[in-house]
């Protein structure tokens, strides 16, 4: 038979050994040795180097991605001042140029090796419906190439933003797929629980997963995790659910944290951690010691709870930086939460994609004979390699076809033993 696609001597992520990859019409067709009567259109070796099938990108804000290039500075470095910047950025977005922003942002995720993506969509009077008509138009676009899933996100809050909860459902059924939330934006513990359960309402309205930030504050006192938690095993909605930020976590005494957790295990929630905005907005107000807001990453893993990480912001109010790569944040993560063992670093290559998937309920999310055919090939043999140089994707195949390539001409391993003696 003639392959579509033969990819040599690659090290597939989660299993050993080296192995040939074949492609046909979009597929796996093969997977190990390559016996000599397999003809490819493209044969490619991979000379060792390791593969994903895929990066999954959990948590990301398209609609508000590079907005820093027209925006004012946020002086405070604060979350609430970069929220207030973008009030009056809303009141002129148009569908056009939110569509325009979010298509930049997708095609460099596209050449890094996502293939999974779940944004979120803010949903208030201020910009009304067009930040989810802008995605959907960019969702369109990539239809063929990325498996995009929009959350629908009351970053203003629900109970204290009359109209929010109407246009929620009117982007879900314009085409959005899962329910956000923000309920520690809101002025009361009792609002909070009602912003919560509000999005249960919706939620079964339309058969929807949920996907909120929760407790995206230093405050000890925050509790709307465990609400959550609580709520989502009343409603039947477990492995559903996934919940974002949750720096509170991070700030909690020890029995109280150990709590939530056991919590979380119970209602199998997704926890979605998110390095790079969090470093750089939680604390700022503190003085030393000074918390820095990254949720409690190994002590979830430890209790069994699925645990993934996410971008957030691409230079905007909240981030000025980030270029949509899964190993910039994996390399980030490692920092923030003391991942520095092997064992350790090999589950961080997993929080970017199997956990992702994971809490994205991504089907067949794998190397394996039948499946769609979408794999990445690093320029690392390892994912401590990986994360340490961050090199261009060298080959990203997608439904079977080669859709990215990136090779950089002055990269060379250097033999230091063979250098010459000075
Ligand atoms: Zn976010």
């Amino acid at each position: 038979m003639t392959l579509d696609i033969l990819i040599k001597n690659v090290a597939l992520w989660g299993t050993d050994g080296i192995r040939d990859v074949g492609i046909a019409d979009g597929r796996f067709v093969s997977i190990g040795q390559s016996d000599a009567s397999l003809n490819a259109t493209l044969t490619l070796d991979a000379e060792g180097r390791m593969a994903v099938p895929g990066f999954v990108e959990p948590h990301i804000h398209l609609d508000k991605a590079l907005i820093s290039e027209r925006a004012a500075v946020n002086i405070s470095g604060t979350l609430t001042e970069a929220i207030e910047i973008l009030w009056e950025i809303k009141r002129n977005y148009t569908v056009d140029e939110i569509a325009d922003r979010a298509s930049r942002v997708l095609a460099q995720a596209l050449a890094n090796g996502i293939s999974r993506l779940r944004t979120h969509v803010d949903i208030d009077p201020i910009g009304g419906t067009r930040p989810a008509e802008g995605l959907i138009r960019a969702r369109d676009r990539f239809r063929d190439l990325m498996d995009i899933q929009i959350v629908a996100f009351p970053q203003e809050g629900i109970v204290q933003s009359p109209g929010t909860e109407a246009l929620m459902r009117q982007v879900m059924k314009l085409g959005v797929d899962v329910v956000g939330g923000m309920p520690f934006n809101e002025k009361s513990p009792q609002d909070s629980r009602r912003h919560i359960e509000i999005a249960f309402e919706i939620a079964r309205e339309f058969d929807a997963d949920i996907d909120m930030h929760v407790d995206e504050t230093d405050d000890p006192m925050a509790r709307t995790l465990e609400v959550l938690a609580e709520l989502t095993i009343k409603n039947g909605w477990q492995g559903r659910v996934t919940a974002g930020h949750t720096c509170a976590l991070a700030s909690y005494p020890r029995n109280y944290a150990d709590h939530v957790i056991e919590r979380l295990r119970e209602a199998n929630i997704n926890m979605i951690a998110n390095p790079a905005t969090n470093l750089m907005l939680q604390g700022r107000l503190d003085d030393y010691p000074k918390r820095r807001g990254v949720t409690q990453v190994k002590e979830l893993l430890a209790a069994g709870v699925n645990v993934a990480c996410g971008q957030d912001c691409v230079h905007d109010t909240f981030y000025p930086f980030g270029q949509n790569d899964p190993l910039e944040i994996a390399f980030l993560l490692c920092h923030a939460s003391q991942m520095s063992q092997p064992p350790e670093i090999l589950t961080v290559m997993d929080m970017v994609t199997n956990n992702g998937a994971r809490a994205l309920r991504v089907p067949d999310f794998r190397v394996a004979i039948g499946n769609i055919a979408d794999l990445v090939v690093l320029d690392a043999r390892d994912p401590r390699e990986a994360f340490a140089t961050r090199m261009p994707r060298r080959w990203v195949i997608r439904k079977g076809k080669l859709i990215a390539e990136t090779k950089l001409e002055t990269h060379r391993y250097f033999n230091l033993s063979s250098a010459p003696a000075t």
